[in-house]
């Protein structure tokens, strides 16, 4: 059942549009303002974000912005203006539809299926995008976020990150990391892959002491830990 985020302040709508939705089969959670559409946008991470321009504490395209900073989600702009200025804005800030209110519900529910079929068709691509818990890594643009927020990282770390993360729960010995991240003319120098992985978990793990997502196998190598 796809995921839908409903940020919208106007009871009305809400109550209007998450009938529909729901008929329609979505999961529909809602948020009446801006920060708390951001907040949830990370912690659920909805398949679909429906998001009102004119919001409480923090506007529609703010959040957009915020939002596309770290995720490729989906997202249908509903707007009550009706400048063409706010559309083209909404549209180069990365959402991918908009619909201008007074809108028919079933209209919106059309846009939310086109929408989401298309991020499916284009999701059975080979992925550059790699999600493991609050882990999201981009092979396209070499961008790291954890829980949202970017990490620097530098290019051995990236690799290394992204061929544990590809496979989570299998488990690589020193030397396939070496070979994976740097090639193999650096035979023979397997605990340097200690040493990346030490800044790696410095820099990604809440706590590097007691890795969430790292883990160490004793006497084999490393693993990302799955279903984090
Ligand atoms: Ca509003």
């Amino acid at each position: 059942m796809p995921k839908v985020l409903l940020i919208e302040d106007e009871m009305q709508i809400v109550r209007l549009v998450r009938a529909y939705l729901e008929q329609a089969g979505f999961q529909v959670s809602v948020a009446r303002d801006g920060e708390e559409g951001l907040r949830r946008a990370r912690q659920e991470q909805p398949d679909l974000v429906i998001l009102d321009l004119m919001l409480p504490k923090m506007d529609g395209l703010d959040v957009c912005r915020t939002i596309r900073k770290s995720s490729n989600v989906p997202i249908i702009m509903l707007t009550a203006r009706t400048e063409e200025t706010d559309k083209l804005v909404g549209l180069e800030l990365g959402a991918d539809d908009y619909i201008t209110k007074p809108f028919s519900p079933r209209e919106l529910v059309a846009r939310a299926r086109a929408v989401l079929r298309r991020a499916n068709a284009a999701g059975a691509e080979p992925t550059d995008l790699v999600r493991v818990g609050g882990l999201e890594i981009d092979a396209a643009t070499h961008t790291a976020t954890v829980d949202g927020v970017p990490v620097e990282l530098t290019r051995t770390e990236f690799d290394l990150l992204l061929t544990l993360a590809r496979h989570p729960g299998r488990v690589y010995t020193r030397a396939q990391l070496l070979e994976a991240v740097l090639g193999d003319a650096y035979e023979g120098y397997e605990r340097t892959i200690d040493a990346h992985i030490k800044n790696l978990r410095r820099k990604i793990e809440p706590d590097p002491r007691q890795p969430r997502y790292i883990q160490t196998v004793y006497g084999v190598g490393y693993k990302l830990q799955e279903g984090v």
